[in-house]
């Protein structure tokens, strides 16, 4: 029987908002932080792969990490939605025990609609009716840092978060729904992707976009030179860009001349030496990834509803 109380549904949020919003988080630090570890420890590598001569700047930084702690406010909220919508009934989740292919099938659907839809939201975010409400906030990033993933302005954040409750609404009204695995699956892989986009550094294999079996999955460079120059408003796949005639013009280029493999014998590819600033700011990446690690490993964050 579907719960309709006003008071009911107020105790959810108390009891509930602070796991909600712990999950967004832990997601967001340990992404980022895994992301600024390994740049740093693999800097061998990683300066070979440097996409940009600029850096970006401890005020970007700072930027970033304080409007992504907005964003994540932001997805809590519609995490919550989300939560009293199954609570109403609105909202339905698959109920039997989903079997591998099921999950596998769930995960792959989510992340193809969510692809179109980052695509067509993120066309209109450029459009000059919305750009500077919207979307101007991300772009003050020039040059990405894995810490970029969530630097959204208010408006951008609620319009990426609505993303998972519209989905979960429209498939419980056409009378289907998903396995709570697949949601769950695709949350993590969307913020790996997306601190991977942002990651400053092409991370993906020389030769990955002249092989028709990989060209087709955007690259760091993809997003890059969406920051760096223009076009490029693909998320996950390079598709639309293609179909639209959006894509990059030298996108393919840029990649070969970023991912070049490394020259024999190779550099030395890890250290932990570096700037006292790199130091500290992997500290506490290190510091921030392993609490948020512990937290979401210790219960925090679950979304079982009691
Ligand atoms: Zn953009
Ligand atoms: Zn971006």
């Amino acid at each position: 029987m579907p719960h309709t109380s006003l008071a009911y549904f107020t105790d959810l949020v108390i009891k509930h908002f602070a796991d909600v919003f712990y999950f967004d988080l832990g997601r967001y630090l340990i992404a980022a932080g895994a992301a600024t570890i390994l740049l740093f420890v693999f800097r061998g590598y990683a300066k070979h792969r440097r996409i940009q001569k600029r850096r970006a700047s401890g005020k970007d930084y700072m930027r970033e990490v304080l409007s992504s702690l907005r964003t994540v406010f932001f997805f809590g909220v519609t995490t919550m939605a989300t939560l009293i919508g199954v609570e109403t009934g609105v909202i339905r989740f698959a109920e039997e025990e989903a079997s591998v292919f099921i999950i596998a099938l769930h995960f792959a659907a989510i992340v193809l609609v969510h692809d179109a839809y980052f695509y067509w939201a993120h066309r209109a975010m450029h459009s000059k009716l919305l750009f500077r409400a919207t979307h101007l906030h991300h772009h003050k990033s020039r040059t990405p840092t894995p810490w970029t993933a969530y630097s959204f302005s208010a408006w951008e954040a609620v319009i990426e978060a609505a993303f998972m409750p519209l989905f979960l609404l429209t498939l419980s009204l056409v009378g289907s729904a998903m396995a709570g695995f697949a949601v769950f699956l695709f949350l993590w892989h969307m913020i790996i992707r997306n601190v991977m986009a942002h990651a400053g550094h092409e991370i993906f294999p020389a030769g990955w976009v002249d092989n028709p079996l990989t060209s087709w999955i955007s690259t760091t460079t993809h997003h890059d030179l969406h920051h760096s120059h223009s076009h490029n408003y693909g998320f996950y796949f390079t598709w639309w860009d293609k179909w639209m005639g959006t894509e990059h013009p030298r996108y393919k280029e840029e990649f070969r001349k970023n991912a070049k493999p490394l020259p024999i014998p190779w550099p030395k590819v890890w250290s932990l030496k570096g700037r006292r600033a790199e130091q500290i700011s992997v500290m506490i990446s290190l510091l921030l990834a392993a609490s948020a690690t512990m937290g979401l490993w210790s219960g925090a964050g679950t979304l079982a509803l009691a």
